[in-house]
């Protein structure tokens, strides 16, 4: 399908596709906005199904980072790009170079980073080729892996739902189901571990299954099951589209908070969620920690008290969605979006005066 005429297009500055046969790259740019900046975002490679899949979530990712940055307080705009493929058997340092290579072309306009399928070293093989990356491995400034501070601001944010929603200052004995044992799952349940919540988890991947119950003690549940967990919080930190009509109605939690993207599959999810009671942190604020880290290199000084202090105003953002869903009777998806649009809405005054 056309760009322009993708119902995700929404208004994108760029849709760029990357092609190099010589090193087997297909790879499409997105960028939505830059008018908070230059447009930021990960790089994703992933075995989509054929280009229309791919186009489909980068336009939906590019999008989500315009919002994501303008949560965060950050000088950036929205971007993305996916490479298709299977990144365990598809992925070599020359294939990413020519991805790089493509980035450079866009001379800045774009700065990439790590995102599923993509970590640090890849960054670092892309950064050998062109500035425009970050999430570098070594080297000034450098700020690393973003996960384990993606991770960071989802354990704030679950504190802050528990509060907001169960009257609880601590997480002892609250049960957390997450989906999803990757970078950012694994590092979120340490850190719920060591503030005493309980887990239960699910992850395709057996091995962080099983690593997860013999060092946090966790209770496994299959991938299906973990939807129907009696627990206090779901954190989704897997893929994206997995809150539908249907798993809404099978949630046994009062709260739903994780690293994942585009959690919901439409809007009208956010609306089920409030029916049922349930308090939903929106994806892109409670997940902002990573881009934030991944800022303070982009800006060319990392430092890490910046980024603390970015997270913790991250977390006053993610209060006043919650606080002012309460009081006007809106799904937090809607009330972030909305106020996210009026810092976009206000950067693009600036610009224009
Ligand atoms: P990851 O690839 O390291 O981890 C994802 C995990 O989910 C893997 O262990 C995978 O096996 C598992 N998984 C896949 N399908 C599953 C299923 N159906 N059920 C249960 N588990 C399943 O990725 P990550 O970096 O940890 O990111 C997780 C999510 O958070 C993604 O949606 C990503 O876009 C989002 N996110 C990540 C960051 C970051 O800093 N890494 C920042 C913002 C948002």
């Amino acid at each position: 399908m056309c760009a322009f005429h993708h119902p995700s297009f929404d208004g994108h500055e760029s849709v760029t596709y990357a092609h190099d046969p010589a090193v087997g790259l297909t790879a499409i740019i997105a960028i939505h906005s830059r008018a908070l900046g230059p447009a930021a975002g990960g790089c994703r490679m992933a075995a989509y199904p054929s280009t229309d899949a791919a186009l489909n979530d980068v336009l939906r990712l590019s999008r989500g980072m315009t919002y994501k940055n303008a949560m965060a307080g950050l000088a950036l705009g929205g971007g993305k790009s996916v490479i298709i493929g299977d990144p365990a058997t598809a992925k070599t340092p020359a294939l990413l170079e020519a991805y790089a290579r493509a980035v450079d072309r866009l001379g800045g306009a774009y700065y990439a980073a790590e995102d599923m399928g993509i970590g640090a070293q890849d960054v670092h093989v892309m950064g050998k080729v062109t500035r425009f990356v970050a999430g570098r491995p070594e080297g000034s400034a450098a700020s690393g892996d973003p996960s384990p501070v993606t991770a960071r601001g989802v354990f704030l944010g679950i504190r802050l739902a528990v509060r907001r929603a169960l009257g609880r200052d601590d997480l002892a004995g609250i049960r957390v189901a997450v989906q999803g044992l990757g970078n950012v799952g694994f590092s979120l349940c340490r850190k719920l571990r060591a503030a005493g919540a309980d887990l239960v988890v699910a992850d395709v991947r057996r091995a962080a299954v099983d690593a997860a119950v013999a060092e946090l003690g966790a209770i496994p549940v299959s991938t299906d099951e973990i939807f129907d967990a009696a627990v206090d919080v779901f954190a989704p930190c897997a893929g994206g589209a997995i809150l539908t009509g249907q798993t809404v109605g099978r949630l046994n939690a009062r709260i739903v908070a994780g690293a994942a993207n585009n959690q919901l599959l439409d809007d009208a999810c956010g609306q089920a969620l409030r029916d049922r009671g349930i308090l939903y942190l929106p994806d892109y604020v409670i997940n902002g920690g990573g881009i934030i880290n991944v800022a303070a290199e982009i800006a060319g000084r990392y430092d890490p008290s910046w980024v603390e202090h970015k997270l913790q105003r991250l977390m006053t953002t993610l209060d006043e969605v919650v606080g002012e869903a309460g009081r006007s009777g809106l799904p937090t998806n809607i009330v972030a979006d909305r106020m996210a649009e009026r810092r976009i809405a206000s950067a693009r005054q600036r610009q224009a005066a």
